[in-house]
């Protein structure tokens, strides 16, 4: 049913099975928030428990609280709460560090699998980190960053990693991860799958995909918090893999304090040091959101929002904005991405207007939909908005031509 009034957008709305989880979230009054796919919002859950850990478990417990509240075995606790999430098993998913930090780790694991083939693969357009971690890692290693826009295409027997971004964070292409880890493999080459975003905004099945190695991000579809831990994820046969971020975490035995490193059995080698425990504590909290949520029906509402939001902007913007994402759902994440060439001096009027996005240079205006709170009188609502300053050319003014620290 084509949506072509408000009323429709409510009708959807109250129709809606995952309705009653928007109230899981706080959201501020007058935004409409679409941009949960670079920083999701405070959820209660995350600050009535980041509350407790200040005041109970770091105010009152003090040093107790590594064995009373359960500090010590956050990087695991949480991790099995993600777990589901990507389709792995607990015990091969670790919460540690930041996506950077452990796309060093697994790098580095694969690479020193690989011995003899000295290409790194990636794409032109994958996340800037990405690259440059890759980047640094293959200078230690003798090993070469090759950018390719069809990955597939370029897979050579000198090519010991694929790493790719499941979702492309400019235009949310989405790749076909069983297809491509399968060309790697036959290709001889290890994957690692950074599932920004990914985690949380569809089923993910790393072990479906038959995948080595992924990283993935805890502030965005997962609601975490600003800098929360990232997770990583590595299929058992690559577990024994030396990763050189040897930390004390990553030992057999902690607290035992041998003058020499000895890896811990199985994922606690991808630890390194102490865990913030604070934003640990917000992350964890926050998963609860996701317990007993279907991602099959978070995915089929993602899939609608993006076509109602495609719809929308085609049938009111004039033409004025060109999709940048596919059009085909199947190959998109869970956002929906326009070009314009005043893309951020537009984003920031529309911000102002109380509808947040984002901008990626550089002619690229961003939304994120997020099943569990965005309504689909949200979007209707945002796109009238955005019509309407695109129309006006409200957006021309010098205060929205100024560019922020971040976009
Ligand atoms: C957000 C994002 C990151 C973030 O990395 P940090 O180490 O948390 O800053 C990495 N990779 C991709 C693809 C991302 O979208």
């Amino acid at each position: 049913m084509p949506v072509t009034s408000r009323a429709d957008a409510e009708a959807l709305d109250r129709a809606d099975p995952l309705a009653r989880h928007r109230d899981d979230f706080l959201l501020p009054d007058g935004v409409i928030y679409l941009d949960g796919n670079s920083l999701g919002p405070l959820t209660r859950a995350a600050r009535e428990r980041v509350e407790r850990a200040l005041r109970h478990e770091w105010g009152e417990g003090l040093i107790r609280s590594w064995n009373s509240a359960g500090w010590i075995d956050l990087p695991r606790t949480v991790a099995a709460k993600i777990a589901p999430l990507i389709g792995a098993r607990a015990e091969d998913v670790r919460v540690t560090d930041s996506t950077s930090v452990n796309l060093f780790k697994v790098l580095s694991a694969a690479l020193g699998k690989q011995a003899g083939r000295r290409v790194i693969l990636s794409e032109p357009g994958n996340f800037p980190t990405d690259l440059y971690i890759a980047s640094g890692v293959g200078a230690m290693h003798g090993a070469e960053l090759v950018l390719a826009e069809d990955v597939t295409a370029a897979l050579t027997d000198d090519v010991a990693v694929l790493m790719v971004t499941e979702v492309d964070y400019r235009t949310g292409r989405r790749h076909d991860m069983a297809a491509v880890t399968a060309a790697a493999h036959a290709a001889g080459a290890l994957t690692v799958w950074d599932l920004a975003h990914s985690a949380g905004a569809f089923p993910v099945d790393l072990t479906g995909a038959d995948a080595d190695f992924a990283v993935g991000c805890g502030y965005k579809y997962l609601n975490g918090g600003p800098g929360a831990p990232a997770f990583v994820w590595v299929a058992p046969p690559h577990q024994e893999a030396v990763q050189p971020l040897s930390g004390w975490f990553g030992h057999a035995a902690p607290f035992a304090f041998e003058p020499v490193f000895r890896p811990a059995p199985g994922m606690d080698r991808f630890l390194t040091g102490t865990a913030p425990v604070l934003s640990m504590s917000a992350l964890d909290a926050a998963l609860d959101t996701f317990a007993g949520v279907d991602l099959a029906v978070v995915r089929e509402k993602s899939v609608a929002l993006g076509e109602l939001m495609i719809e929308r902007v085609e049938a009111r913007c004039g033409g004025a904005l060109a999709l940048a994402s596919p059009r085909e759902a199947a190959r998109r994440g869970s956002q929906a991405s326009f070009r314009h060439p005043n893309g951020y001096a537009i984003m920031q009027a529309l911000i102002a207007a109380g509808v947040i996005g984002d901008f990626r240079a550089p002619d690229i205006l961003r939304f994120g939909f997020t099943p569990l709170y965005t309504r689909f009188a949200d979007v209707y609502d945002a796109v009238e908005i955005l019509a309407g300053i695109v129309k006006a050319g409200s957006w021309d003014r010098p205060e929205f031509h100024r560019r922020a620290a971040v976009t």
